[in-house]
C-alpha cells in the first residue's frame, strides 16, 4: 500500500505485505507433458557435441553444452530430448533451450549426486546444486575477487505481493536449518544471518543463523539496503555486496541445499507466487521447465491478446511473450495483467514534479539523469548523475506523473554500458 505523506515533503512509503498466521499449502501444478531447460550460453550446433534429438535423458542427470563446460542444467524430468535450439533472454543473454518429452516425471534416476551427497562438499554442491530452486549462489565461494565471510539469507521476498520466501521460512524449518548446517560445513563461514520481514523474528533462535529484523518499508529487502540497515555497511556505487564479503541467498536457496543433502536428491519443484489479472495470489509448487502456460491453466487464469505476462514481482519483474515460457529455477512470481489495467508510458516530457527524487532510496538526481537516459547518453548519466548508485527498485518509475519509464531506462543503460566495456576489452 502506497502511504503519501500530508505535505508531500517526506518521502511517500509502500509497505511489503508480510503474511500474518499461516500461508495456504501450494497447489501442486502437475508434471508437465513436455519441460524446457534454458542452459546459459548460445547454442552452437558445433560445440554442442553430448546431446542429440531422440537422446535419453535421465531424471537428475547433468546437462552440458560440453564435458568441460561450466554451465549446466540438471533434469528434473526423465524422458527423451525433443529438440535443442536457442532461446534469446532479455539484454541480449542467450540460452541453449533443451526441450524433454516428459515419460515420468522423476522416472529413473541418475544417481550421481546421491553418490557424492553423503558427506557434504562445496565441489559436490558446486557440481550439483548451482541450479536448484532458489539459484543458491554457491559460485560466489570458489570467485577468486570475493572473499567472503558473511552469508545473508533473506526470509522474505525483495518484491511486492510475493509470498514464495515467506512460506518457506514458515513451513520449511527443518530443510532451512539442515541447508544452514550444510553451508557452514563446506563453505567454513559461521557468520550466517537470517534476515526476516517484520513480526516473524520470533521462533529461529535455534536455526543455526541470527535472526536479524528487516523493515517492511519497500524496498528495504533489496541486498544493498540490508547491508546498510543491518550489517551496517554502505555498498560503494558500481560495487556489490560480495564486494564487501556478504552473499545473499533466499531462504529457498537454503532450503534446497538442505533438502538435497537431508534426501541425498535433487529438488525440482520450485515455488512460485502466482498473481491473477484480479490481484488475487496463489502459491503454487511446478517442476523447473514446466511452461508457465500450464501453471495458468490449472489455476483457471486464461492469457488473452495483449494481457501482459510477468516474470517475477510487480515493480521488478519483466514481460514475457509466450506460455511456453518455462519454469526457472528463480523464477518466484508470475503476474498477469489484464490489458485495461497495463500501466502506461508516455514520452511526455519531465515536469521536474520531484517525486521521483523524494521516493529514491538512494537519492539520485533522477530528474537529471533521465534527460541524459532518453538522450542515450549513459556515460554522462553514469559519471555525472551517479547511475550506478541505482539498486533498480522501480520506485521512481512507479510515481512519475510524466510516466517516463525511467526503471527501464536504468537498465538499458547499465546493459549498454556493459556491452561497451565488454567489446573495449575485447579490442585491447
Ligand atoms: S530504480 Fe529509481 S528509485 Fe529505485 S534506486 Fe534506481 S533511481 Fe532510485
Ligand atoms: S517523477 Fe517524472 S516528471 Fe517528476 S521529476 Fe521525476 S522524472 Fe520528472
Amino acid at each position: 500500500m502506497l502511504k503519501k505523506s500530508f505535505i508531500g515533503l517526506v518521502k511517500p512509503t509502500i509497505q511489503y505485505d508480510s503474511i500474518i498466521g499461516d500461508l495456504p499449502d501450494p497447489k501442486m501444478i502437475a508434471p508437465p507433458a513436455s519441460a524446457t531447460l534454458l542452459l546459459e550460453g548460445p547454442f552452437d550446433r558445433r560445440d554442442s557435441t553430448l546431446y542429440t534429438q531422440g537422446d535419453p535423458v535421465k531424471f537428475g542427470q547433468k546437462l552440458m553444452h560440453s564435458a568441460d563446460s561450466d554451465s549446466y542444467v540438471i533434469a528434473p524430468v526423465s524422458g527423451t530430448i525433443n529438440a535443442i535450439s536457442s532461446y534469446a533472454g532479455d539484454f541480449g543473454k542467450s540460452y541453449t533451450a533443451v526441450d524433454v518429452a516428459v515419460a515420468v516425471a522423476e522416472g529413473e534416476e541418475d544417481d550421481q549426486f546421491a553418490t557424492q551427497s553423503d558427506l557434504p562438499s562445496l565441489d559436490t554442491a558446486l557440481d550439483y546444486l548451482v541450479c536448484t530452486p532458489g539459484t543458491p549462489a554457491l559460485k560466489t565461494f570458489r570467485d577468486p575477487q570475493y572473499s567472503i565471510h558473511t552469508i545473508v539469507i533473506y526470509g522474505g521476498d525483495t518484491d511486492l505481493l510475493v509470498t514464495t520466501n515467506q512460506y518457506v521460512v514458515k513451513n520449511r524449518f527443518d530443510a532451512l536449518k539442515k541447508g544452514i548446517a550444510v553451508l557452514k560445513e563446506i563453505t567454513g563461514i559461521e557468520n550466517i544471518i537470517l534476515a526476516v520481514p517484520g513480526e516473524f523474528i520470533q521462533g529461529y533462535g535455534h536455526i543455526g543463523a541470527e535472526a536479524k529484523r528487516v523493515d517492511t518499508t519497500y524496498p528495504a529487502a533489496f541486498p544493498q539496503m540490508i547491508m546498510q540497515n543491518i550489517l551496517g555497511q554502505t555498498v560503494p556505487a558500481g560495487k556489490i555486496c560480495e564486494d564487501l564479503g556478504a552473499c545473499f541467498m533466499t531462504a529457498e536457496a537454503v532450503a534446497s541445499i538442505g533438502d538435497a543433502f537431508e534426501k541425498r536428491r535433487y529438488p525440482v519443484r520450485k515455488l512460485i507466487t502466482v498473481v491473477n489479472k484480479a490481484g488475487s495470489r496463489q502459491l503454487v509448487s511446478a517442476i523447473i521447465g514446466t511452461p508457465i502456460g500450464q501453471i495458468f491453466h490449472e489455476l483457471g487464469i486464461t492469457a488473452d491478446d495483449r494481457d501482459r505476462i510477468i516474470v517475477g514481482g510487480p515493480m521488478t519483474g519483466s514481460a514475457v511473450y509466450s506460455e511456453d515460457y518455462p519454469v526457472m529455477p528463480d523464477t518466484s512470481a508470475l503476474m498477469i495483467q489484464d490489458k485495461t489495467d497495463i500501466p502506461y508510458v508516455s514520452d511526455y516530457p519531465c515536469i521536474n514534479c520531484g517525486d521521483c527524487i523524494r521516493i529514491c532510496p538512494v537519492n539520485i538526481p533522477i530528474d537529471m539523469l533521465v534527460r541524459f537516459l532518453e538522450a542515450g547518453q549513459y556515460e554522462e548519466a553514469a559519471d555525472r548523475y551517479d547511475l550506478y548508485s541505482c539498486i533498480e527498485c522501480g520506485l521512481c518509475s512507479f510515481v512519475c506523473v510524466s510516466k517516463i519509464p525511467i526503471f527501464q531506462f536504468i537498465r538499458l543503460a547499465k546493459y549498454e554500458l556493459e556491452r561497451m566495456k565488454l567489446a573495449e576489452a575485447a579490442n585491447e
